[in-house]
């Protein structure tokens, strides 16, 4: 695995010369704009959702953004939506505007933290034009405790509740705790295809890699143990980021 080895840069500190230029906002609080990169099932989301209150700044996730938009029906939203109805992609430059709005919001005054953007060097160039990333998260979890997690995965096909095998275990097999649906594993997470997903991550993800880490500190965040609780894994991230002073 490319990403969990030689490949990833190192802790920061021979990025730490930038600090010096962090941006301190009228209220003595350092502007925090970070972005996440993880592998699929390393919990991205979940982290990024936790760091983004201990931080007190926006996690924005491009998923979520899309569905926002499709609801709001505004002129950017039906655009967003009739790419999503389709089945296609939303093209960069629709996306780079949907972003820009919703980081112009008071609730990201105090920065952000992305998940799910930018997926490609054109749309890292394009996020370059509307605001200063100020450090890179990058999650670094072993093949096998995503393997692991995502194979024992099991989805609810009436109310989408997702449950784990191993960790969190439904009270009656193949049946919700919280609808009596039927819970069923999604294609995509059987071992080969997770495997296939992680491939595909490690493809798209190194050249962005290789586009900040030459701009901006990483804080690398290695998950080794496969129950490890997500409050160890923020709290690991913090304290990096303090040690990068950047908050
Ligand atoms: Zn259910």
């Amino acid at each position: 695995m490319g990403l969990n080895t030689a490949s990833v840069p190192n802790g920061g500190e021979s990025c730490s010369q930038r600090v010096g230029t962090a941006h301190i906002l009228k209220c003595g609080k350092k502007e925090m704009k970070l972005i996440m990169f993880g592998p699929p099932g390393s919990g991205k989301g979940t982290y990024a959702s936790r760091l983004g209150s201990r931080l007190e700044i926006a996690s924005v996730s491009t998923g979520d953004l899309f569905r926002e938009a499709k609801k709001q029906g505004t002129e950017l939203g039906r655009r967003v939506a009739d790419f999503l109805n389709k089945g296609e992609l939303v093209p960069d430059e629709i996306t780079i505007e949907v972003l820009k709005e919703r980081i112009s919001r008071p609730d990201c005054k105090k920065g952000f933290i992305l998940d799910g953007y930018p997926r490609t060097l054109e749309q890292a160039w394009a996020l370059d034009k509307i605001a200063r990333i100020d450090a890179i998260i990058l999650l670094i979890v072993p093949e096998w405790i995503i393997i692991e997690r995502l194979s024992n995965r099991r989805v609810c096909r009436s109310c989408g509740a997702i449950y784990n095998l191993k960790y969190l275990k439904p009270k009656r097999e193949g049946v919700c705790d919280k609808c009596g649906g039927e819970l069923y594993q999604r294609e995509d997470d059987a071992p080969q295809v997770i495997k296939e997903r992680l491939k595909i991550y490690e493809r798209q993800t190194q050249p962005l890699i290789d586009f900040y880490k030459v701009k901006v500190p990483f804080v690398n965040a290695e998950c080794n143990e496969i129950d490890m609780p997500p409050e160890v894994m923020v709290e690991s991230i913090m304290q990096k980021l303090r040690k990068l002073n950047l908050i």
